[in-house]
């Protein structure tokens, strides 16, 4: 199969799929979490499977097509019923095709009438609040910002954040379904709250320490988002973008219209 697997810390399986992006297996003694579903190119259930011999579990951090798709792999997937309408736009054959598009660029093999035809699953409402899996707890967390129902995941026993699209290294905060950068900071400051040490995001596999999720947050300020630049990222939707550097090798891009320069209006 075409995953690629890092295991962080004991339980803490982070994935990526033949496309790129990355789900996290929690396994706990009882059962275990899928943190989001991937692009669907491959079955992830199987290879979930192949991993902890536990009952799967799969919640999804929000409603994209990169975070969902794979979600047909299995007979329930949940997640916050804000992202809902989000998810089922997204199970569209145009999304779908996008995935066949890029397996096809890349020369990665793909079953299409696996990924054209595969059923939605049974889709159900994700709430805040601990899952003890055993020996491992995870909190869920509702922090708009990407999306309106994005959802992070904080694992106290691994002092472990999983941030969901609500912070990767560059990260993406101009699609209609994103808040304003203000609210979206506001939002973030208070994940600062929780004593984590460690971060992981669905479009690096890579382990990162808490202090780059801090200086990004801690840097979208009145002083450094004035000086984003414009960049074409969202020119086929309609959207003028903005891409901001709160901290050293870290971007968001964000939509224009979404930010009006003083943090109190
Ligand atoms: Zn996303």
């Amino acid at each position: 199969m075409g995953f690629h697997t890092n295991v962080f810390f004991p339980g803490v399986y982070h994935i990526e799929d033949a496309l790129g992006v990355c789900m996290t297996l929690l396994c706990g003694s009882r059962e275990a979490l899928l943190v989001d579903a991937g692009f669907g190119l491959e079955d992830l259930a199987a290879y979930a499977a192949a991993v902890t011999d536990k009952p799967v579990r799969l919640v999804l951090t929000h409603g994209h097509y990169d975070h969902i798709l794979g979600a047909g792999y299995f007979p329930e997937a949940a997640l916050f019923p804000e992202d809902l309408p989000l998810a089922h736009e997204h199970e569209f054959e145009f999304w779908r095709r996008r995935v066949l598009e890029a397996a096809a660029e890349r020369g990665i093999p793909a079953d299409e009438r696996a990924v054209l035809e595969a059923p939605a699953p049974v889709w159900t409402e994700l709430r805040e609040g601990t899952l003890d899996l055993g020996g491992l707890s995870v909190r869920v967390i509702r922090c708009p910002g990407h999306t309106r129902g994005s959802a992070v995941f904080y694992i106290p026993e691994r002092e472990l954040l999983l941030t969901g699209d609500d912070w990767n290294p560059c990260t993406w905060l101009f699609f209609a379904e994103a808040l304003p950068v203000w609210d979206y900071r506001r939002n973030m400051e208070k994940l600062l709250e929780l004593p984590f040490r460690h971060v992981l995001c669905p479009h690096r596999n890579e382990l990162y320490e808490r202090a780059m999720l801090e200086d990004f947050i801690l840097g979208l300020t009145e002083e450094k988002l004035p000086a984003a630049k414009p960049v074409d990222t969202g020119a086929w939707l309609g959207i003028r973008t903005m891409e901001a550097a709160p901290a050293p090798g870290q971007i968001l891009v964000f939509d224009a219209a979404k930010y009006d320069g003083s943090e109190e209006a």
